[in-house]
């Protein structure tokens, strides 16, 4: 076994973990959680615009999981349009303000567009698609006209973008929406998960207020499925349900010591960072070690190091093309600084001696031992026999998050609908095992991605149109 001499300054024994808040001051701060992708000016947007060349079966579009018409809205932009382009890319997807700051684009549309070559690049559709958004956001416009009542209503739980593009496609349709939401505000994980820098000024709640202002959209915050009523009060009560119920839980390490003080989850984390008034007051280790391979992993990684964590360490226990976070993620957190380290697991977490406390009055972890690993002749991963160690003040897991049925529903039990692994199954219109009852976003089976979440719910409503409408 060999202690890992690059990650920086080494512990003192006998001094304990290092962890403070105010590591940077107020100004590096801010400058560190501002905008990471500053938006393009209207002379930017014409030029990149003109890069299009307006593929007919354009693969940029097949490559969008809402399916925007990009060709269509790059050449409104092109011709001054920016309302009209703004209006093409929601009605495909209501969220595209969102989806413009958080989408892997580089895996999504830019890989497929066909400037993407060695010598050239791919146009610029997630800048442009920013640009036409926040011009209609700026200028207050509400591009959708309700249809007329249809009497009908429809009980969607969970307001994050799966429970928000179902609700406002509904609503478009002429049906009563209600949005019930566990949390104190709407928006899900655009509110509490997404990286700070991705999307600044409140744009989690400009969006959702964007969203809600269309009308026929009930918001209840404070209202949780399985403690204040149930799935079977919500098919009494309306003509149709949707869950966009998202993760609710996160896996565990299953290595010894997970349970010492500043072992901690990222998703917490990140939740307390994206609601803090200042960042200044997050507690932040000098020497920090991220356990995972994906956005969370990644997004930990590089915020905690903006908030003047002195040396990060990613471990991921496969190599980089196994990691769910995309090559320009990967790029980004090690261009801000984060060291990642490939082929290792985690196999315990080791203690400060003497039970010295950490933040919390718990014994608090001093390093983590890993164990290097490798694919067998079979392609399993399996590990060597070889360990390092690695200091820590702070150890984040973000190795996933999974949907458990038996917390979500409550005293109804998990058997009510039919799982696909731990999510819930459903077929291709969204619904469920239960007649009426549908459910998308990261609670189904698919891709744990906004963009898909937005897609499902969109998808949803329309099949809840049709059933509603016989
Ligand atoms: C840290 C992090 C970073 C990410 N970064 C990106 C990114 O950069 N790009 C990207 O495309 N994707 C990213 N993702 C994934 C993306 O955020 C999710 O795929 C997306 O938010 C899923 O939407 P959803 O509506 O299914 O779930 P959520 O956004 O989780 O919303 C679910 C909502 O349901 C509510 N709820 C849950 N249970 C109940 C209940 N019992 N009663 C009432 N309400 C309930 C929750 O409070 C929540 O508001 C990230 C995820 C994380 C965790
Ligand atoms: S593939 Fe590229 S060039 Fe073709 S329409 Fe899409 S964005 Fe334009």
């Amino acid at each position: 076994m060999s202690i890992d001499h690059d990650s920086g300054n080494r512990h003192v024994d006998g001094e304990g973990p290092d962890i403070r808040t105010g590591r940077l001051p107020a100004a590096a701060l801010a400058d560190n959680f501002n905008d990471a992708h500053p938006p393009l000016t209207r002379q930017q947007a014409v030029i990149e615009a003109s890069r299009c060349y307006f593929c007919y079966d354009a693969p940029c579009v097949e490559a969008c999981p809402t399916g925007i018409d990009i060709p269509s809205f790059i050449r409104s932009i092109q011709t001054g349009n920016t309302v009209g382009a703004a209006t093409t890319i929601l009605n495909a997807n209501i969220m595209g303000g969102m989806c413009a700051r958080v989408c892997p684009v580089e895996e999504l549309c830019e890989e497929a567009c066909v400037r993407n070559l060695d010598e050239d690049k791919p146009v610029g559709i997630g800048a442009l698609q920013r640009f036409a958004t926040d011009h209609l956001f700026d200028e207050g416009r509400q591009p959708f006209v309700r249809a007329a009542p249809t009497g009908r209503r429809i009980a969607v739980v969970g307001a994050g973008p799966a429970g928000l593009a179902c609700a406002h496609r509904a609503a478009v349709l002429g049906h009563e929406v209600v949005v019930f939401e566990a949390r104190e505000k709407g928006g899900g994980l655009n509110e509490y998960g997404i990286a700070a820098y991705k999307t600044v000024d409140d744009f989690a709640q400009k969006e959702l207020d964007f969203i809600l202002s269309v009308g026929g959209i009930t918001l209840k915050t404070g209202a949780v499925l399985g403690r204040d009523f149930s799935l079977a009060d919500l098919r009494r009560d309306y003509n149709a349900v949707f869950l966009g119920l998202g993760h609710n839980a996160v896996n565990a390490l299953g290595a010894d010591g997970e349970t010492l003080d500043g072992v901690l989850n990222a998703v917490d984390y990140i939740e307390t960072l994206r609601q803090a008034t200042d960042k200044g007051a997050l507690p932040v280790g000098r020497k920090v070690v991220v356990i995972g391979g994906g956005n969370t992993a990644i997004d930990i990684a590089t915020q905690i190091k903006r908030l003047g964590a002195e040396d990060v360490t990613l471990v991921y226990r496969r190599g980089p093309d196994s990691m769910s976070a995309t090559w320009k993620e990967q790029e980004w957190a090690q261009t801000n600084g984060v060291r990642i380290k490939h082929w290792a697991r985690p196999v315990r977490l080791i203690g400060w001696p003497d039970g010295k406390p950490g933040r919390n009055g718990r014994q608090a972890v001093k390093e983590i031992e890993f164990e290097y690993t490798q694919l067998d002749d079979r392609g399993r991963l399996a590990g060597t026999g070889d360990t390092f160690r690695l200091l820590a003040d702070q150890v984040f897991k973000a190795i996933g998050q999974t949907f458990q049925a038996s917390t979500a529903f409550g005293g109804e039990g998990a058997e009510i609908l039919d799982q696909d692994g731990d999510r819930i199954a459903v077929n291709d219109d969204r619904m469920t095992s239960l007649a009426g009852v549908f459910a998308g976003g990261d609670c189904v089976p698919g891709t744990d991605l906004t963009v898909a979440a937005v897609e499902d719910g969109k998808i949803a409503a329309n099949a809840i149109d049709r059933l509603l409408r016989g």
